[in-house]
């Protein structure tokens, strides 16, 4: 249990930050250190890690190979702030990420360094995509996240976020996404349909932006055929195929792009978060050459192309994606993961908990916020720093670094079974024992 002085000394949160802040206040400690799959708090108190920066940290924290990389980088002078101007280290990037990523998978990309957020880099998208078709309209889908600035969040879904707007998010018609209506019914065909009639009331789209597993909106994962639909009616329309791979990406599903096992082509592909691969900010959209449209500076901003960034980013591609072991063991452990989830789900039977996901991105449905709330707060006090996601917060996002060792992740997994047990017990007291 992390001490009674941690939390007091949060107060200078309280009073100095503004009151927008969040994570601080399902975490109430003041972390200092961290490594691999754990972090520490200002007591010393421990605490596994299966948050890992909702997605930023797939390869743990300060992977010692990657600071390295950084810190002689840093001590070599190397250039940090170069607006969009050549560098060494953005070469050796894009060289780098061409030769082990791209080539290997048969895809031709340039590259745009937008801004260093994921929104940075949705915004960029979409604006091209209009850019490029001259159309205004983009579809996005029920429970799709995309980022909180304007543009990002006309095609993010999430009511609550979308309230604190203050103008209407405009430009995007929202589709069921699959699954939405069950397992029975193919949104697809749905969309199909109302692309083909002329009198359906929806304008032919400049792009359609999805996530192949939706991490914000509840952990959703689209089937390869819903997904490969979706691509043939991009096709059949001359509709752009936008794939925000921010947060499934980087391996965190198990191959480098969360769309290979559908075999999906996209022109646009956002990624952030692992780029880096230790959490400095980086984004990048990979373009279908002939979609350069752009004109010089046309898209632009003081930060594009973190240049330390970068120099971290090709060491976690040298270290982790020139042969196919990281793959194959996100393959494995998301398999182990699922299995001891679903298990956990069936001793809380009374609870109608399930599991769904793809590699190392999993959710434990709770059905409720309420008790999914009270699991990752027991969670926390023992130890764990999990978070929920979904409509409802109804989700236990079980985001792990891919590189967690055996050990640690049964500890993590340990307190897990003990928060979830301990919660749906709880749930069955009536409600004056739980004042
Ligand atoms: N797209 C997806 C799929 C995300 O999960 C996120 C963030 O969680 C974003 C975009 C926005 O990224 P950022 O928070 O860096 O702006």
């Amino acid at each position: 249990m992390p001490q009674e002085s941690s939390y007091n000394s949060l107060s200078a949160f309280e009073k100095l930050e503004s009151n927008v802040r969040s994570y601080s206040r399902s975490f109430p400690v003041v972390f200092r250190k961290a490594a691999g799959a754990t972090l520490e708090d200002e007591n010393g108190f421990e605490f596994i890690d299966f948050l890992s920066g909702a997605g930023a940290l797939n390869y743990g924290h300060n992977d010692p190979d990657l600071l390295n990389d950084v810190t002689e980088y840093l001590k070599s002078n190397g250039i940090i702030h170069a607006l969009d101007m050549a560098t060494s280290a953005k070469r050796e990037f894009m060289e780098y990420f061409d030769e082990t990523i791209l080539r290997p998978r048969g895809l031709t990309y340039k590259f745009q360094f937008p801004g260093p957020t994921g929104a940075n880099a949705v915004e960029a998208a979409l604006k091209l995509a209009r850019k490029i078709t001259g159309r205004h309209s983009i579809i996005s889908f029920t429970n799709g996240f995309h980022g909180v600035s304007l543009g990002a969040l006309s095609v993010t879904g999430n009511r609550y976020y979308r309230d604190a707007a203050g103008v209407p998010p405009a430009g995007v018609v929202f589709m069921p996404y699959d699954g939405y209506w069950g397992a029975d019914n193919n949104s697809s065909d749905y969309l199909a349909r109302v692309l083909a009639d002329a009198s359906s009331g929806l304008d032919l789209p400049a792009a359609i932006i999805l996530e192949t597993v939706q991490g914000e909106g509840g952990i959703n994962p689209a089937s390869k055929g819903w997904l490969q639909s979706l691509e043939q009616l991009c096709r059949q329309n001359a509709i752009l195929l936008i794939v925000d791979d921010i947060q499934a990406g980087c391996g965190r599903t198990g191959n480098f792009f969360s769309f290979e096992f559908a075999d999906l082509s996209p022109d646009i592909v956002v990624l952030s978060k692992s780029l880096s691969g230790c959490g400095l900010p980086l984004s990048l959209l990979l373009l279908k050459p002939d979609l350069d449209v752009w004109r010089p500076g046309e898209h632009n901003g003081t930060f594009r192309g973190n240049n330390l960034a970068l120099v971290a980013g090709t060491a976690a591609l040298r270290k982790y994606w020139t042969n196919k072991n990281l793959s194959a063991e996100v393959t494995k452990t998301g398999y182990i993961l699922s299995e001891h989830l679903r298990q956990v789900a069936q001793n809380n039977r009374n609870y109608n908990l399930s599991v769904r996901g793809r590699g190392m991105m999993l959710g434990l449905d709770c059905g409720t916020g309420k008790l999914a709330g009270k699991i990752v707060r027991k969670a926390f006090q023992d130890g764990l720093v999990v978070e929920r996601c979904g409509s409802e917060d109804q989700v236990i996002k079980i985001l792990p670094p891919l590189t967690i060792d055996g050990e640690t992740l049964q500890r993590g997994l340990d307190i897990l079974d003990k928060s979830v047990h301990e919660a749906c017990e709880r749930m069955d007291l009536p409600a004056h024992f739980l004042l």
